[in-house]
């Protein structure tokens, strides 16, 4: 379905962005795997993007960082001649409540995970304009509509990340470009590792499916995103959680 399409995935090495890499490759589109940490991790997807049959190229990057952002973009245009797809996916969390959340950590989580999305989105903006065609997927999180005690910076970027979209959804209409996210719930990777066995359960809990989510959960929301099937569809957030979230 989305043969000959180009798709930067940021922080696509693992988790849910590797998912998402090998799941568009999969649907036929080329592969641009944004990396800020392992080279190595980031070179396995590609090659796995490759077994599926379609090109791919690890860049790094640091999505917090607009310089860098606009080096990985032409890039990828030079090596692909286009893009088509953006999937901001890049975030970290660390997470403490209010009163001992220092300055640093608000700052860290709000430039990866919210200034990361400006800087990416802006940064395609002018090829997918030049394009008269675009897709922007945003990976927010439910925390951004729930609220969440002990994560202020990440639920604060996350809440942007949903207000950001339905912007950008608006600005970019008339060009063809629709701009969406995704809003995961809990999600078995490395981010959520982290967590205590009580909080887990805790978690599972307020999940009316009963079990964590997978990163190939989310996967199959964002191609369904990229592709015509959702071609009159722009500002909108796909819950994707198991039930917590019911709007
Ligand atoms: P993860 O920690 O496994 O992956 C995050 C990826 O982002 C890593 O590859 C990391 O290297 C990359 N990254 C971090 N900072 C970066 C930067 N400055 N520039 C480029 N890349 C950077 O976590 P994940 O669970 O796969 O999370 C992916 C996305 O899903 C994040 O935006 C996260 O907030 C969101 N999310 C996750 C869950 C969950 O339960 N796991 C729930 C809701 C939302």
């Amino acid at each position: 379905m989305l043969q000959g399409k180009v798709a930067v995935v940021t922080g696509a090495s693992r988790g849910i962005g590797r998912a998402i890499a090998l799941e568009l490759a999969k649907n036929g589109a080329n592969i641009v795997v944004n990396y800020a940490g392992s080279v190595a991790k980031a070179e396995e997807v590609v090659a796995s993007c490759k077994e599926l049959g379609v090109d791919a190229l690890a860049v790094q990057a640091d999505v917090a960082n607009s310089e860098s952002v606009q080096a990985m973009i032409k890039e990828s245009i030079e090596a692909f001649g286009r893009v088509d797809i953006l999937v901001n996916n890049a975030g970290i969390t660390r997470d403490n409540l209010l009163m001992r959340m220092k300055e640093d950590d608000w700052d860290a989580v709000i430039d990866t995970n919210l200034k990361g999305v400006f800087n990416c989105s802006k940064a395609v903006t002018r090829q997918m304009m030049k394009q008269r065609y675009g897709r922007i997927i945003n990976v927010a999180s439910v925390v951004g509509i729930l609220g969440n005690a002990g994560q202020a910076n990440y639920v604060a970027a996350k809440a942007g990340v949903i207000g950001l979209t339905k912007t950008m959804a608006r600005e970019l209409a008339n060009r063809n470009i629709l701009v969406n996210a995704v809003a995961p719930g809990f999600i078995t990777t490395d981010m959520t590792d982290e967590l205590t066995e009580d909080m887990k359960a805790q978690m599972l809990g307020q999940i009316p499916l009963g079990a964590l989510g997978k990163p190939e959960h989310i996967a199959s929301v964002v191609h369904f995103l990229a592709s015509d099937d959702a071609a009159y569809m722009t500002g909108q957030t796909l819950n994707v959680d198991g039930g917590m979230v019911m709007q």
